[in-house]
C-alpha cells in the first residue's frame, strides 16, 4: 500500500498533506474544472480528471487506483455525489474505514437505531404533527444542507409551514419529514478517530458550525424577524466551521459517549468503527449533550486543524490534521500487519 487516494474536495487537501507527511505518495480525483487547484499543491502526485465524480467506479479509472497501489479514503463529496449504492457495490478499490457504515448515517430509521444502542441522550422523535406539545424542528429527508428545515410549535404552525413549504415548491407533496424536539443551546461537533491499531478512541478536535442563515437572524432585532415571515424559509447550511474548546469537566462525557458509540458499531455494524467519525448535538440549559446526528466518517469541520488542534496536541509530539492520523494508522497498520483489519 503506497498511494493515499481521495476525491477532489470537502477536505482533500488536508487528507493528501497528511499522507505525504507520513511518506505515502497521493492521488487525486477531481473534477476537470478544479484540476488547476490542486495543481498548486506539490503534495499532490497524481491526477485522475473526470467530468463528474461518478466515473470514478468506470474500470480505467479503478484499474490506474490499483496500479498505484492505492487506498482511497472517503469523504462527504464521495457520499453526496458518487451515492452509497455505488461506493457498497462498484467501488473495487481498498477502502479505509468501514463502507458498511454509511448506509447508518444516510437512514433516517438507523441512525435513530444506532444512536439508541449507543445509549445517546437525544431529542424526542414525534411521529405525528398531533402529538406536537413543545418546539421542534422538522426536516425534510436528505435535505441538501437543511434547506427547507423549519420550527413548529404546535399542529397549526406545522401545517401552516408544509403548506408554505409546498406552495413555494420547495417541499414535494410526497416528501416525509421527521419531527424532532428543537434543543435550545450550543451546537457542538466531536471530531473522533477510533485507532483500530491503537485500540483507543482519540478526540482530535471540537468545532461549531456556521449556518446560513439561522445564524444571522440573531443579528436582526425582533421586529425586523417579525415582518420577514412572508418569503422568508430558514436554512441550515454550513458555511463554515469555528474552533471550540469544551470545559474540561464536560470532557469525560464526550469520551465515554464516544467509548459507547464505537461499541455499539462492534455491535451492529461489523467490521465496527475504523477511522475518523463525529458526534453532532447541542449542550443544553442544564449542561447535558443532547446529539441529534453522527457521521462515521472524516467531516469537513477537521479543515480547522490542519496543523493540529488543542486536542490533538495533547495525543501526539508533532502536528497531527485527522487527514494526517489517518496516514499515520495506515502507515502503523502496514508496519504492524494488521493493514487489513482497516480496510473494507
Ligand atoms: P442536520 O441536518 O440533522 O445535521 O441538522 C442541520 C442543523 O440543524 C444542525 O447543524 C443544527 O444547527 C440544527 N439542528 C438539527 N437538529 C436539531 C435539534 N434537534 N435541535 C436544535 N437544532 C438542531
Amino acid at each position: 500500500m503506497k498511494t493515499i487516494a481521495t476525491l477532489g474536495s470537502h477536505c482533500a487537501l488536508q487528507i493528501l498533506k497528511g499522507a505525504k507527511d507520513e511518506g505515502f505518495e497521493t492521488v487525486i480525483i477531481t473534477k476537470k474544472s478544479r484540476e488547476g487547484l490542486y495543481r498548486r499543491f506539490d503534495f499532490v502526485d497524481n491526477f485522475i480528471a473526470v467530468e463528474h465524480f461518478s466515473e470514478i467506479t468506470e474500470s480505467a479509472h479503478l484499474a490506474r487506483l490499483n496500479e498505484l497501489d492505492s487506498i482511497l479514503i472517503p469523504h462527504g463529496t464521495l457520499i453526496s455525489e458518487v451515492g452509497i449504492k455505488k461506493v457498497e457495490n462498484d467501488l473495487s478499490i481498498p477502502f479505509f474505514g468501514s463502507r458498511g457504515i454509511l448506509k447508518w448515517e444516510a437512514d433516517r430509521d438507523l441512525k435513530e437505531r444506532l444512536m439508541k444502542e449507543s445509549d445517546f441522550r437525544t431529542p424526542k422523535i414525534f411521529e405525528s404533527a398531533e402529538d406536537i406539545d413543545r418546539l421542534t424542528i422538522v426536516k425534510r429527508s436528505g435535505a441538501a444542507g437543511g434547506f427547507g428545515y423549519f420550527l413548529a410549535k404546535d399542529l397549526a404552525s406545522f401545517n401552516e409551514n408544509m403548506s408554505r413549504l409546498r406552495s413555494a415548491g420547495i417541499l414535494q407533496s410526497d416528501e416525509e419529514v421527521q419531527i424532532q424536539e428543537y434543543v435550545v443551546g450550543v451546537p457542538v461537533y466531536f471530531q473522533f478517530f477510533y485507532s483500530k491499531v491503537k485500540n483507543r478512541l482519540e478526540l482530535i478536535g471540537i468545532d461549531r458550525r456556521y449556518e446560513t442563515n439561522v445564524d444571522g437572524l440573531g443579528r436582526l432585532p425582533a421586529w425586523e424577524q417579525l415582518e420577514m415571515k412572508e418569503g422568508f424559509f430558514p436554512s441550515y447550511l454550513v458555511v463554515g466551521n469555528s474552533p471550540l474548546v469544551l470545559r474540561e469537566s464536560l470532557l469525560n462525557y464526550v469520551f465515554e459517549m464516544g467509548e459507547k458509540f464505537v461499541e455499539a458499531c462492534t455491535r451492529l455494524v461489523p467490521p465496527g468503527m475504523i477511522g475518523p467519525f463525529c458526534i453532532e448535538g447541542v449542550y443544553n440549559e442544564k449542561g447535558d449533550f443532547i446529539a441529534f446526528e453522527f457521521s462515521g466518517r472524516i467531516v469537513a469541520g477537521t479543515n480547522l486543524y490542519v496543523s493540529g488542534s488543542p486536542y490533538s496536541s495533547l495525543l501526539f509530539d508533532q502536528p497531527v490534521s485527522m487527514g494526517r492520523r489517518i496516514a499515520i494508522e495506515i502507515r502503523e497498520g502496514v508496519e504492524s500487519g494488521s493493514i487489513g483489519k482497516l480496510l473494507t
